[in-house]
């Protein structure tokens, strides 16, 4: 694994150059997925633009396989290859929030947890996921789906501009205005077009929310998800809620006669009033006879934090997704079984609504092709224990198989693993032909292909 020219790279570079043998190198090689082992020949830590231009240069002239890190929370570990180079932007962190114009601007190497620390303190937040240590690139370039999805839309529907090293090493800023092809192409598209270095979002007037689970028996799931599916077709879009099948974690957080239990759950998220919340959710929380209903108001970062700690880095990870466009009883009959197989520990079930705000943006106005979807479904296998890998990875696959017949047939991008160039297509549907023709204008070699890879035209 000799890196060619290195020297030349290293004359150009003002940050850390990681190859095996140095003391980074072990760390600097794990992602959040610790089933993940991949080795490359170098890890080019980048401290600023002229690092990412010039690490971008090295490997386009020496022929080097390519993978660029923002958070490194991608299941797949597609931030990360073996023998080639990564461009890691894990120090490149900075957050500016303008408050007068309401805007953020984040480097391409943020946590979600960085942006939504900065933007508490003027009362604003931008919509993101649901785990704080997630990166604000791969979430951001494949969608971006949370909490706040319903009343402002997916992060996509939130971006304003996005500063952009390009293959051939050029520095471009994409907007509406400036390269708007490109601009639509990194909506959904994810890092297939260069490296973004910096992301320009909009922000909204969310410091308090109401916030917290609410838990039933694993038997009442169907009674649950059938008045789940007609209360988020109407909630208002102050309201969010995902459902959940999970096992509730041995955690001071939770009452001890529930640890280890396996639950059907909601978990709540609303901007709005204690009072609004209430009144529009207390029929579907009085649903059935809940275990927990633990809901109240708490700072948007303490919710978005909430789940970090027991989600740590290392993890063993394998999961698989669809967009659902309905919740039809033999589907909900399905979850049923499949969920009471739920391994124990942490794997765990989402399906997070994408109705509200996301739905008034058309499926082709951005690269994100399902806007007519009502959830985002995955199916997560989480375990501490390697040796539970096969375990993990045969539940979630024989749960997806069962219910992928009752989905709109693709996922979302950010919730997939390696599953081959037809399940790229199928995520991105219509807007396949017109991303391979951006990807050929922008990156004719398909330099960038170490991601849910888009063929150059
Ligand atoms: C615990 C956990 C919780 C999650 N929760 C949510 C959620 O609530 N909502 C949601 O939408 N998703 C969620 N995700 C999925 C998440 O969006 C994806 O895993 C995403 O890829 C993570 O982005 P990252 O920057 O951390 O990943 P990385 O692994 O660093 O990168 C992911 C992809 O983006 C590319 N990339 C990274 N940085 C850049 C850059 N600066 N420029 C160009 N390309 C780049 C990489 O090459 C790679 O292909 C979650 C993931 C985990 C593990």
């Amino acid at each position: 694994m000799t890196v060619p020219n290195l020297e030349s790279l290293r004359a150009r570079f003002r940050g850390e150059l990681i190859q095996p043998g140095d003391a980074a190198y072990e760390a600097a090689r794990k992602v959040h997925n610790g089933m993940i082992d991949r080795r490359p020949a170098l890890i080019a830590r980048c401290t600023d633009v002229a690092d990412v231009i010039a690490a971008v240069d090295h490997g386009r002239e020496n022929r080097m396989l390519t993978a660029v890190r923002g958070g490194g929370h991608n299941a797949g570990g597609l931030s990360i290859c073996d023998n080639g180079l990564v461009i890691d932007l894990s120090r490149m962190r900075g957050v500016h929030v303008d408050p007068a114009a309401r805007e953020v601007r984040a480097e391409g190497g943020c946590l979600w947890g960085d942006v939504d620390h900065a933007a508490h303190a003027f009362g604003m937040a931008t919509p993101s996921g649901t785990v704080s240590t997630t990166g604000v690139a791969g979430l951001t370039l494949g969608g971006g789906i949370g909490h706040l999805t319903r009343k402002y839309g997916l992060t996509i529907d939130n971006l304003l501009a996005v500063d952009v090293v390009l293959a051939d090493g050029r520095f471009v800023t994409a907007s509406e205005q400036e390269h708007p092809e490109l601009f639509w192409a990194v909506r959904g598209g994810g890092g297939n077009f260069g490296v973004v270095t910096s992301f320009l979002f909009r922000l909204h007037p969310v410091k308090m929310v109401q916030a917290g689970p609410t838990f039933w028996p694993l038997e009442q799931t169907r009674q649950v998800m059938k008045a789940y599916r007609e209360f988020i077709a109407r909630a208002p879009e102050d309201v969010s809620g995902f459902m959940a099948f999970l096992t509730v974690p041995a955690v001071p957080l939770f009452p001890e006669a529930l640890h280890g239990r396996k639950v059907c759950a909601i978990i709540w998220c609303s901007p709005g009033s204690a009072d609004q919340f209430e009144a529009a959710t207390k029929a579907m929380r009085s649903v059935g006879k809940p275990l927990l209903d633990h809901v109240g108001p708490m700072p948007f970062p303490a919710l978005q934090g909430l789940f970090d700690p027991l989600l740590p880095a290392g993890l063993q990870w394998y999961w698989r997704a669809d967009f659902v466009n309905e919740l039809g009883d033999e589907a909900i009959a399905k979850h049923l079984e499949h969920a009471s197989r739920l391994p124990a520990g942490l794997s765990q079930v989402h399906i997070y609504p994408i109705n509200g705000a996301a739905h008034r943006v058309g499926a082709g106005d951005t690269a994100f092709a399902y806007r007519d979807a009502t959830f985002a479904l995955v199916i997560v296998g989480v375990d501490p224990d390697p040796t539970n890998a096969k375990t993990i990875t045969k539940w979630c696959k024989d749960y997806f198989d069962a219910l992928h017949p009752y989905s709109a047939g693709g996922a979302y991008v950010n919730f997939m693993m390696e599953e081959g160039q037809e399940r790229v297509q199928a995520a991105f549907r219509d807007n396949y032909t017109r991303l391979a023709a951006v990807k050929k204008q922008y990156d004719p070699t398909n330099f960038f292909r170490v991601n849910q890879n888009i063929r150059p035209a």
